[in-house]
């Protein structure tokens, strides 16, 4: 995508700075270009935020997204144990301190690269994405034993950015009230009282569907938590 830009003719570079963080070189461009424009798809979606375990992001089109860090972390651990028994600042140390740098490079590329990626993706996808209000108080840990945090403020701010940049007609973002969102059917809007926090899969006693609890979360989202208001027609 970037590359893109820099090879487009109607790209202006007003300038470029090289700079240097003791094992990469980056080069930083100002430049102004030409949004490109995404069309409008009228497809909406919810967005029920939980746990890394069971999809960190599960949605009313029943897709659940996963973000797996867990070889970089074990590579950081490692590295760490080593260091452990090598003599502060031999050159042993030295040589494995650069291999630590780099696995933790690695990391948090590799976590820029998802939230990019699956924020290009779901804008160009959806012109409205509904989240619960509150989700900034949740917290979904991505990083094992040792409870790296996943930056959801800083997803949702690229969506919000990108609505604005290359989607500017369409609603974008949008937050909810989430009360009841997990308890209640979708399908009937029954509140279920019993329902705990552990259950995944439960039936609905007044109509008897069987749901998926992230999902029907998921679609009571989309619908802004207002029954028979919904923004597409519950399945
Ligand atoms: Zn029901």
């Amino acid at each position: 995508e970037y590359f893109q830009i820099l090879n487009d003719k109607n790209t202006k570079f007003n300038n470029v700075t090289i700079s240097f963080d003791g094992i990469d070189y980056f080069a930083t461009f100002n430049i102004d270009f030409a949004e490109e424009e995404w069309e409008l798809t009228g497809k909406n979606v919810g967005c029920d935020i939980n746990s890394n375990v069971n999809g960190w992001l599960v949605t009313s089109d029943e897709e659940k997204e996963y973000f797996d860090i867990d070889h970089e972390n074990q590579m950081v651990k490692l590295i760490n144990r080593i260091m452990a028994k090598c003599t502060n600042g031999s050159k042993k140390w030295k040589k494995q301190k650069i291999r630590l740098l780099k696995w933790y490079h690695q990391r948090s590329n590799k976590l820029d690269d998802y939230i990019e990626k699956l924020s290009t993706e779901m804008v160009k996808k959806y012109d409205t994405i509904v989240f619960e209000k509150n989700y900034s108080k949740i917290k979904i840990l991505i990083g094992g034993e040792q409870n790296m945090v996943f930056p959801l403020t800083k997803f949702i701010t690229k969506l919000q950015d990108k609505f604005a940049r290359h989607k500017p007609q369409a609603e974008g973002v949008v937050f909810v009230d989430a009360k009841y969102t997990s308890k209640k059917c979708h399908f009937c809007a029954n509140i279920n009282h019993e329902l705990d926090v552990k259950t995944r899969k439960w039936k609905c006693p007044n109509c008897g569907k069987t749901l998926d609890r992230d999902i029907n979360a998921a679609i009571n989202i989309l619908n802004r938590g207002d029954y028979g208001n919904s923004l597409e027609n519950a399945k």
